[in-house]
């Protein structure tokens, strides 16, 4: 088999490789499940009553065929019967049952693709079409091997894999097995997509929008996923094999190369400090988090809380996990982010009518203001832990200044209750705004009056100023965070901020970007919050320049007139300034 190379989306830095499974089209793929000797009697009898429960099935079909078409058609199902009676195949799996002690779906599984790569490179075509009678056939053995669960969910994976699929859905990468997932590839999503936010919050390399992945790719295929070019290799030789195998341990010796800076601050040569914090998805983040020295945690989805599930949170859960976090955070603080439900991400409590453009529809504070009910749970939660840490809260999809005002009379409605009830919370808790929506960029300086902070989301405020589809794999390639477009935007909301006398932060994917973060440093950006195995690096980054270096990179970025020019200018500031952060010499 010669190799096949795809190409996608890098959406999550770094390489692996091993076993591709394929969500969704998982029917041969089986965990390699260790049996003792004392079992294999039993894995043999269960093979032989699956092949005799199979025949019966095909019996009654063909009879049941015969009955309503006509007998000729039935006679296809003798070349199903033929295979059941396949000794060749039933005599080697029992034979590698007993030599390598592994289960009998397992060891069948792996002996029929085998059986139909035979048959698929026979030159006689009516012999190379039965395959699909031996693929129909092999799939009713393994429904009857594995009882009724014909394939084993995310969470339950036994052995370390490549999740292929069409799409990942935030229910199934909040579900999955985390050590056993090593690399994503879909079909779909772009470098913003939730697949690739959970992707670099778990560490893992993630290419998206392969377009073909689920086609070209078959289960237990052999893949190597390059995150950092946006590749995945099909069944890769050995020579590409040694030098991907180089390659990850460069890697891994790059991961921990700043590890030293971890308690050290955030500061320019010439002394300007900013705050380098961690997003938060899942609470399994928390160690990674704190082992990485982020100071504290700058964006907290609390969307996560409610996937999965078939109830909605109740306050007392709501208040144990924020409880939770900021127990562990502190002395640092953790901003919670409100609900934001919408777009790629979805609840599946209750019916939320399909939206025509999901992003531009019934959305985060929209929604969180159409259910008061739903919303004011979070927030007497997030008021009733704000008395264990540093807690702050934070707004999403602020269009103007009337959702910041009607947000806050419920946010002062469930203060009043809790006064009333004698619970204590902080009353000076800090309430920020996300600014992630052209039009509240534009009246920031507005917002800044009511907002005791802002933190950007590049992810939504570039889909929404370029008219780009966050999550399109199609139009991923105008998907410019350096557009001369975004960068005045992003100006225009930290200079309204510090007019203002508040501190800008930003939680979008655009604060991981090494490349940029030269200039939003230049920028004036107070805050970066991103995935914590990059506060490391971009830690050392601002370590490694002065605040004056970096203002001067973002005048000139300014003045450029395309995103292009401005990435390649960076690159090349971010080559002279600070080479090793790509580890290279000085
Ligand atoms: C953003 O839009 O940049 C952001 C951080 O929020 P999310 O990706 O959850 O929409
Ligand atoms: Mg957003």
């Amino acid at each position: 088999m010669s190799e096949v190379i795809l190409k996608g989306i890098p959406a999550a830095s770094g390489v692996a490789f091993g076993p591709a499974y394929l969500l969704g089209k998982e029917d041969f793929i089986v965990p390699a499940r260790p049996i003792s000797e004392n079992d294999i009697p039993l894995e043999i009898a269960r093979f032989e009553e699956a092949l005799i429960q199979t025949r019966r099935e095909i019996i009654d079909i063909q009879k049941k065929i015969a009955q309503e078409m006509s007998s000729e058609h039935a006679q296809i199902f003798d070349a199903h019967l033929l295979v059941l009676e396949d000794r060749m195949l039933i005599e080697e799996v029992i034979s590698r049952i007993k030599k390598e002690h592994l289960s009998v779906e397992y060891v069948f599984s792996e002996e029929l693709k085998k059986y139909m790569n035979v048959f698929s490179n026979i030159e006689d075509e009516y012999l190379r079409e039965r395959v699909s009678d031996i693929n129909d056939v092999g799939k009713r053995i393994l429904k009857s091997l594995l009882g009724k669960k014909k394939s084993i969910g995310l969470d339950e994976l036994t052995e370390q894999l490549i999740i292929v699929a069409h799409d990942l859905s935030p229910s199934d990468t909040a579900s999955m097995h985390r050590q056993n997932v090593i690399a994503f590839a879909t079909d779909v999503g772009s470098r913003t997509s939730h697949t690739a936010i959970m992707a670099k919050s778990l560490g893992i390399p993630a290419v998206v929008g392969l377009e073909e992945a689920t086609f070209k790719v078959k289960n237990r295929d052999f893949l190597i996923v390059d995150g950092r070019l946006g590749l995945v290799i099909i069944n890769p030789d050995e020579k590409t094999l040694e030098n991907y195998r180089i390659e990850q341990t460069k890697i891994s010796i790059l991961k921990d190369r700043f590890s030293n800076i971890k308690d050290l601050p955030a500061q320019t040569l010439d002394g300007r400090k900013v705050e380098i914090a961690a997003n938060l998805e899942l609470p399994e983040e928390i160690p990674s988090i704190i082992s990485h020295g982020a100071a504290g945690i700058g964006l907290y989805r609390s969307e996560y809380f409610y996937m999965n599930r078939v109830d909605l949170p109740s306050e007392e859960e709501h208040y144990q996990a924020y409880k939770f976090v900021a127990e562990a955070i502190h002395p640092y603080s953790v901003i919670i982010r409100t609900l934001d439900l919408g777009g790629d991400k979805f609840l599946s409590q209750f019916e939320v009518p399909k939206d025509m453009h999901p992003f531009l529809g019934w959305r985060a504070i929209r929604f969180c203001l159409a259910r008061p009910d739903i919303f004011k749970v979070q927030l007497r939660a997030i008021l009733r832990a704000s008395v264990h840490g540093k807690l702050k809260l934070m707004y999403p999809m602020i269009s103007g200044i009337e959702e910041l005002r009607q947000a806050n009379a419920i946010l002062n409605e469930a203060r009043e209750e809790l006064k009333r009830e004698g619970i204590p919370f902080d009353d000076n808790l800090d309430v920020g705004v996300m600014i992630e929506v052209p039009s509240a960029a534009m009246t920031a300086d507005l917002l800044a009056k009511e907002a005791a902070f802002f933190s950007i989301g590049t992810n939504d405020l570039i889909q929404y100023s370029l008219a780009i589809d966050r999550v399109n794999e199609k139009t991923a390639y105008l998907y410019e965070p350096a557009h001369p477009g975004v960068l005045r935007l992003i100006k225009a909301i930290i200079d309204a901020g510090h007019n203002q006398g508040i501190w800008v932060g930003m939680c979008g994917e655009m604060a991981g970007d090494v490349n940029l973060a030269l200039l939003l440093l230049g920028l004036g950006l107070d805050e970066f919050s991103l995935p914590s195995l990059v506060v490391p690096q971009i830690k050392q980054l601002v370590r490694s320049v002065t605040f004056r270096q970096a203002k001067d990179i973002a005048y000139t970025a300014l003045g450029l007139s395309t995103g292009k020019e401005v990435e390649e200018y960076s690159k090349l500031k971010l080559k002279e300034l600070a080479p090793e952060i790509n580890g290279e010499e000085r």
